[in-house]
């Protein structure tokens, strides 16, 4: 009898549920499937070896062109999977087995219906090894440097070879030009900002930390918001927030990487969702000087216009609106999507409780600068830096902003957001602000041994 009610198809059972769409997130941090349905599914899984598979039984389910679409949303440079196969293992009980380019850690967990979504059933397969973010970022800059230092002796070469040539004599070399060095405006700092600097105030001696300093690696983590499953806002025209966020992003740390010493860090580089916790955890790992969240919001109103900057608060916030927009950015683990139960929330707290007054102060300082640079580029929502309770925000040591660059849901905005120009200009400001903020508040030396 079973069987032949299966026959007529799973879309009319009882307690059966329909897949609504499937999605997969691939990233070197964790590869996300997400199987999305009308109806909660349940499912058990295991490891098994030979070849290194990850085995998923989805109860209550029939095999679906859907979920047959799984397989070819496979990417060949997938980190994580090498390929899917599916399959109906007993009446009701869909299996899917994933094939393993590494060893894994995977974790599985479903969500209730929130914002668009239905059901989902989630599995994370992360690597088996957290990769070390600080020796990454060291390893970086020091192929940047031998990658610099070959392209200088290759320009050279040729400028010692077209010399030698006298029929090439005429066109000027590229050693011609004096090297340009963007000074900061220290005059200036002390004028806006009566106070001691931070490392005058904590340090004493400026000028042994300065000496320091020259060796020190500069670390700003770029955090772009949203990303897989959380879209962030999506514009009038279906600009989404999350895309807009990381090509700033990606801009902004090319920007700051020529800086010399300093180094950006990406709390993602590509379409992958990381939860809010794991953005500041990051940070930390690289004992980053500053973080920089970047969105570009909606709100309640398509005439609201301009760029924001945001600070963390203590207490309450500056405004309704910044509170508004708080809870909004907050609401992102419940998008993308986290396991609750591995989340060690507990830990977490007790360290977000620690957040300082001398965090909120240099955060200041420094949306300050970024707010100042962004009011030359664009309208600005409002004149001064807001404070509300953003949970990315809390990283107790590491000075954190959250810049709103526009409003994605103003079709005058989002048609910026979209224009290649009005980006680089967008990103140019936020990196001059950056560079200002560490002209006026020099980093301490710290010890930077992993
Ligand atoms: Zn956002």
């Amino acid at each position: 009898m079973g069987t032949l009610v299966l026959a007529l198809g799973g879309r009319h059972l009882a307690n059966g549920a329909t897949i609504v769409a499937v999605r997969v997130w691939p990233a070197a941090d964790y590869t996300r499937v997400t199987i999305e349905s009308d109806n909660a599914l349940a499912a058990k899984h295991f490891l098994a070896e030979n070849p290194p598979r990850l085995v998923i039984d989805v109860d209550g389910l029939d095999l679906s062109p859907q979920l047959r679409d799984l397989v070819g949303q496979v990417r060949a440079d997938d980190p994580f999977i090498a390929g899917v196969r599916v399959g109906q293992y007993q009446p009701r009980v869909v299996r899917l087995v994933i094939d393993l380019k590494q060893s894994i850690q995977p974790q599985l967990f479903a969500l209730a219906p929130v914002a668009a979504y239905r059901h989902r059933l989630v599995f994370d397969l992360y690597p088996t090894h957290e990769p070390d973010l600080l020796l990454a970022l060291v390893q970086e800059r020091e192929q940047a440097e031998q990658q610099a230092a070959q392209a200088v002796r290759d320009a050279l070469g040729e400028f010692i070879g077209q010399v030698d040539r006298p029929a090439a004599a005429s066109a000027p070399g590229p050693g011609a030009s004096a090297p340009v060095s963007s000074r900061p405006a220290t005059a200036e700092a002390s004028a806006s900002h009566p106070g001691p600097t931070r490392a005058a105030a904590e340090a004493g001696d400026t000028s042994t930390k300065s000496s320091k300093r020259i060796n020190r690696l500069v670390i700003v983590a770029l955090d772009p918001g949203h990303g897989g499953e959380d879209p962030g806002a999506i514009g009038p025209s279906g600009l989404r927030e999350k895309d807009v966020a990381l090509a700033v992003a990606l801009q902004l740390r090319e920007q700051l990487n020529a800086v010399p010493g300093m180094r950006a860090m990406l709390t993602r580089d590509a379409d992958f969702f990381v939860p809010l916790q794991d953005r500041v955890r990051k940070a930390r790992r690289v004992q980053a000087d500053l973080f920089v969240s970047i969105h570009a919001d909606a709100f309640f109103t398509p005439a609201a216009r301009g760029a924001s900057v945001f600070a963390l608060s203590q207490g309450g916030a500056s405004s309704a609106a910044a509170r508004w927009m708080a809870n909004r950015e907050n609401l992102a683990d419940a998008v993308g999507g986290i396991n609750v139960k591995v989340k060690d929330t507990s830990v977490m707290h007790a360290l977000l409780d620690m957040s300082t007054t001398a965090q909120i102060k240099d955060s200041l300082r420094l949306g300050s600068e970024v707010l100042g640079q962004i009011g030359r580029v664009g309208r600005l929502h409002k004149a001064r830096v807001e404070q509300a309770g953003f949970a990315v925000l809390k990283a107790p040591d590491i000075p954190s902003i959250l810049v709103e660059t526009a409003f994605i849901s103003n079709p005058d905005e989002e048609a910026k957001l979209r224009d290649e120009r009005y980006r680089a200009r967008l990103v140019e400001a936020l990196c001059t602000g950056i560079k200002r903020y560490f002209a006026k508040n020099p980093p301490l030396a710290r010890n930077r041994g992993t």
